[in-house]
């Protein structure tokens, strides 16, 4: 099973991502996890990268799409995988399409999560992550019970350099998800909408509930 997560930055997309994927049994394969990777490991991929990230802008396509390429192809990800952050433009999606295809596979559905932008920026501003084990928290939603400091590790907390206020405010600019890439999905009637404005807890079961509609859908189908 393949199951894309749409959305603007700050939706709680990764953190659902990671939930599904654990609940289901998916290889999580995050574009902006890999990237933050190549950009600690300071690997070319990463240097290039960069300079978009730290402008909130997207990487180029053919970068994004050869990377992603790469992962679709290791051995967790032959089972099925949530892509959180992947596809951001029709480009990126039609790629995916035939790099699944390519295996025998094809995306079951796009779930776009939405929120108001005042929410994600309040949301981002106050987001804290553990760069030893990638784990997310939110001040307001989401606290450490020790302020700094991760509740899974003991990692010290940082803010990622992209979460800075006129970062956010340009990354919602430039990466909202495109309305032909919502239509693309729409069209092939793989789409459901979730409001991610809800808490954590109540968006959990309503991505699942759409996934397993989606499923029943396609085994009346097969
Ligand atoms: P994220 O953690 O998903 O917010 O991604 C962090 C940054 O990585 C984004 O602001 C982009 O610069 C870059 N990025 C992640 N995924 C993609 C993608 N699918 N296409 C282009 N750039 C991406």
């Amino acid at each position: 099973m393949y199951v894309i997560l749409l959305g603007p930055p700050g939706t709680g997309k990764g953190t659902q991502a990671k939930l599904i994927a654990e609940k289901l049994g998916l290889a999580h394969v995050s574009t902006g996890d890999m990237f933050r990777e190549n950009v600690a490991k300071g690997t070319d991929l990463g240097k290039q990268a960069k300079t978009y990230m730290d402008r909130g802008e997207l990487v180029p396509d053919e970068v994004t799409i050869g990377m992603l390429g790469e992962r679709v192809r290791q051995p967790d990800a032959q089972r099925g995988a949530v892509f959180d952050g992947f596809p951001r433009t029709l480009e990126q999606a039609k790629a995916l399409d035939s790099m699944l295809a390519a295996q025998g596979m094809s995306a079951n559905i796009a779930l776009h999560v939405t929120a108001s932008d005042d929410e994600i920026v309040r949301r981002l501003s106050g987001r804290w992550t553990c760069p030893k084990c990638g784990e997310i928290y939110q001040q307001d939603s989401r606290p450490t019970s020790q302020p700094g400091i991760c509740d899974n590790c003991g990692g010290q907390l940082g803010q990622r350099d992209d979460d800075k206020p006129d970062v956010i405010r340009s990354r919602l600019e430039k990466q909202r998800p495109p309305a032909e890439l919502i239509d693309y999905y729409r069209d092939q009637g793989k789409l459901a909408e979730v409001d991610g404005q809800q808490d954590i807890a109540t968006v959990t079961p309503e991505l699942l509930a759409a996934i397993g509609k989606s499923t029943s859908r396609a085994g009346a189908t097969s």
